[in-house]
């Protein structure tokens, strides 16, 4: 592969199996290898944020626990225990480079409202002006099952969205995406996420593992509709960051989609998980997804929820895909009211609204 050109700025994304050895037991030589290289990009001018995980696991090993606790409570206490100790040994690893780790922890609902989102986003320029390195996990003491991103894989590629990386690097045990059952080798280049692609993942079976390769992949489709181009390489292999923007590998590059979606339209694409949904008549479809056009009361059968005006809701097809997400205009009550009527009678019903689109276009992602 030919060398890639100098990005501006990366993310990093470290799983547990590669900064711990056995269950809970940092491994002090791999950070510092990693931390030398983070200061190498530096020395570069490339901008690096690190997504670390290993909270959780080195918690377990503090609290002499060998299997991943079940309880809820119990993985938030490993994680506090264990995200000082993962700290402290970030910044133990930076030390010898002049550089300083900042800790940044996220909750989804950090992201799903727009100016906490804003607020993330310009207090992570303010830590990269400042020169600091930006080490950024879930908040996981505090983070219950509903509002928790899933997995730093999923985590990593929002934040290599909202600051605009170029490259998001994926670092864990995996060596990249094998094809096993063709090549049973890595496969070097993915231009498209196909389904014979996702169908290649397969789970994790690590004691302190999260995602396998599935939430990889996924983590990859999301970066690359944010035009980020992604690698998934294994931490074992020295150097593997720089060697893999010289072209050199091993590991496996997903390549930026060619259009990405502006940042308004990221935020609602993947940064939401609405619950509640308005199905929309086949016909419709094309509007939307072709011509971009807005969401029209004509084409709505109904809604799903109850929601008001200006929550962020799914636009379902009638076999209940999702084909996007968007802020709508009006309550589920209403859309009960104007579900297949034209604009002039829309206008009848409620003759004081600015807006007779149920979902403007400017509000609308299509996935
Ligand atoms: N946030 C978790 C931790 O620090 C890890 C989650 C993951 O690896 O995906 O242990």
């Amino acid at each position: 592969m030919k060398p890639f050109a100098q990005p501006k700025r990366i993310v990093i994304k470290l799983g547990t199996g590669v900064l711990t050895t056995g269950i809970g037991k940092l491994d002090t030589a791999r950070i510092a290898a990693l931390s030398s290289e983070v200061a190498a990009f530096r020395a570069r001018g490339i901008e690096v944020i690190v997504v670390s995980s290993g909270a959780v696991g080195l918690g377990m090993g503090r609290l002499g626990l060998e299997k991943k606790p079940r309880d809820i409570s119990k993985k938030q206490a490993c994680a506090a225990v264990g995200q000082s100790l993962l700290m402290q040994y970030w910044q133990d690893g930076l030390d010898p480079h002049g550089l300083t780790a900042a800790q940044v922890l996220l909750t989804h609902d950090d992201l799903r409202g727009r100016q906490r989102y804003l607020g993330v986003k310009d207090c992570l320029e303010t830590l990269i002006d400042y020169g600091t390195i930006p080490v950024i996990n879930e908040n996981d003491t505090v983070s219950a099952s509903e509002i928790k991103f899933g997995d730093n894989d999923t985590l990593s590629a929002m934040v290599a969205s909202l600051t605009g990386a170029q490259h998001l690097f994926i670092i864990s045990t995996a060596p990249g995406l094998i094809d096993m059952k063709g090549t049973g080798k890595i496969v070097p280049v993915v231009q498209k996420i196909t389904p014979e692609i996702e169908a290649m993942a397969g789970g994790t079976t690590s004691e302190t593992a999260t995602g396998g390769m599935v939430s990889k992949i996924s983590a990859a489709k999301l970066a690359v509709k944010s035009g980020c181009g992604v690698f998934i390489a294994s931490g074992a292999e020295p150097e593997i960051m720089h060697r893999l923007l010289a072209g050199t590998g091993p590991g496996t590059f997903f390549v930026p989609s060619g259009i990405p979606m502006d940042s308004k339209k990221r935020w609602l694409a993947y940064f939401q998980r609405p619950t509640c949904s308005i199905s929309v008549k086949a016909d419709a479809i094309p509007a939307l997804r072709e011509q971009g056009r807005s969401l029209l009361a004509v084409g709505v059968t109904g809604a799903k929820g109850i929601f008001a005006a200006g929550e962020i809701v799914n636009v379902l097809a009638p076999d209940d895909t999702v084909i996007a997400r968007g802020k709508t205009a009006y309550g589920s009550v209403e859309i009960a009211k104007i579900a297949g009527k034209h604009g002039d009678e829309m206008r009848a019903l409620y003759p004081t609204r600015k807006h007779l689109e149920v979902v403007h276009r400017d509000e609308m992602a299509v996935l």
